[in-house]
Order: structure tokens, then sequence, then C-alpha cells
């Protein structure tokens, strides 16, 4: 047992930051969903991804993303400074590493809405953050949502939808599939979702055992 002085007299909150990751199809509400997320949140922040694509109308450097020429991608690829990065639709995409590793280190729970394939380099690399895929309630209305949204031409929304299929083959690797369906509600379930991860007993168990100045797994035999 640890001596008194040593010891933190209580556990005040919940002081671990998790690393959410977002995936799904084109069009299925997860950019939508992560705003609402942010907006009704202060303790949830966000990845802003670098990436090579234009900007969609509106879009702003530095908010949806950092916008990038082919040339600035390659060089922070080289130069180590992306957690994960992926080719999607014919653009490069990727996490800044820095601010990803800032904000776990203060505590903050802080989401990536990134691709399948970028997501399993996360998941190797950070084995406890949480996977969560969110899907349209049918392939109509993706259609419906992705063509709606009027940021894509022709080709790039037949590129979108053409990979749907590919990507729900990664599905199995993740922890929560969320419908998209009515969208309060699922933003609803995104946060509960984020809630509940921070209880678990695997990040806090031994913050318990830290206030009580016990080894939690010799506690069982010697109790
Ligand atoms: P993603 O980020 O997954 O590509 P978006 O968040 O851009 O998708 O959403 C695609 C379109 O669908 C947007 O026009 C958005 O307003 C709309 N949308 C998102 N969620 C819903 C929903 N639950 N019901 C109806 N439309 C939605
Ligand atoms: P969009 O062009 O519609 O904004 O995004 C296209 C795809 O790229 C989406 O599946 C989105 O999740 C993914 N994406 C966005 N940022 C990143 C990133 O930093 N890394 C990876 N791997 N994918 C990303």
């Amino acid at each position: 047992m640890k001596n008194d002085a040593d010891r933190p007299e209580c556990i005040t909150g919940n002081p671990n930051g998790n690393l959410i990751v977002i995936s799904g199809p084109s069009g299925a509400g997860k950019g939508t969903i992560v705003k609402a997320l942010l907006d009704q949140y202060a303790s949830i922040h966000y990845s802003v991804s670098a990436t090579t694509r234009a900007p969609r109308e509106g879009e702003v450097n530095g908010v949806n993303y950092w916008f990038v020429s082919r040339e600035e991608f390659l060089l922070m690829r080289e130069q180590d400074e992306l957690l994960e990065w992926a080719e999607v639709y014919g653009n490069f995409y990727g996490t800044p590493r820095r601010r990803v590793i800032e904000a776990i280190n203060r505590g903050h729970d802080i989401i990536l809405e990134i691709d399948p394939q970028g997501a399993m380099k996360v998941k190797k690399g950070f084995p406890a953050a949480v996977f969560v895929y969110i899907m349209p309630p049918s392939p109509r209305e993706l259609s419906r949502r992705i063509v709606g949204r009027g940021t894509e031409t022709q080709d790039a929304i037949r590129q979108r939808l053409n990979s749907v299929v590919t990507e729900l083959g990664y599905i199995h690797e993740y922890d929560y599939l969320v419908i998209n369906d009515e969208l309060t509600e699922a933003t609803a379930d995104v946060a509960a979702i984020i809630r509940a991860e921070k209880w678990r007993v695997k990040r806090n168990a031994h913050l318990v055992g830290l206030v009580w100045g016990v080894n939690l797994k010799n506690a069982q035999e010697r109790g």
C-alpha cells in the first residue's frame, strides 16, 4: 500500500480524454452529427484534417479542413506530422498528429472523422480509441442526401456511392453502429456512446485503486 501522503484524496471527475473515430459512407451525415455534437458539448473537440481536395462552397480553411497542396501534404507525411493518412476518392486526407496528442493529454475528448482505411491505422496505434460507424437508413436515402447536399459532381457522386459496399466490409472493426435516420436522435446516440465510454472500468479502475491505496488485482485474493 502507498503512503497516505502520496495518494490523491478523491476522484474528481474523469480525467481521461478519449479518441473517438467516426466513419461512414459519404452523405451518411457524419459531418452534420459532428457539428451538432461540437455545438452542444464544449468538452468535445474536433481534429481538423489536412486534405488536398478543393474546398466546397462555405468551407473554411482551418475549420472544416486544412486545405493544402499535394506537395504540402507529402511534406507533412514525410515529416511524420500525420497520425494517419489515406487516399480517398482520389485525394489525400490526413490527421495532424500534434493537436490530437495534446487534446488527449489535457483530458479532452477528440473526434476524428476519417475513412475506414485511416481508422484501421488509428486502431493499431490507439487500440483504446472508440470506433463509431454512421449509416443512413437506406441506400435510397443515402443517394438522396448526397445529391441533395449539392457539393459533388455527377462523377464524384457515382464514385462515392460505388465505394459504399467496399467500405461496409470494415463495419465489424467498429465498436458501435449508429443509424442516422432522425438527426437529433442519432446525435444523442453518439453523445451517449461518448459519455458511456468515459466510465468504462478499464479506463477508471486504476483511479479507484489509487485513492484507496489498493492494488485492485490483488484485492480480490485478499478480500
Ligand atoms: P457526410 O459528412 O457523412 O458526408 P453530411 O453531414 O454532409 O454527410 O450530410 C449529407 C447531407 O445529408 C447534408 O445535406 C445533411 O444536411 C443531410 N443530412 C444529414 N443527416 C440527416 C438526417 N438525419 N436526415 C436528413 N438529412 C440529413
Ligand atoms: P469529404 O471529401 O466528403 O469531406 O471526405 C471524404 C472522406 O474522407 C470521408 O470518408 C471522410 O471521413 C474522409 N476523411 C476526412 N478526413 C480524413 C482524414 O484525416 N483521414 C482519413 N483517412 N480520412 C479522412
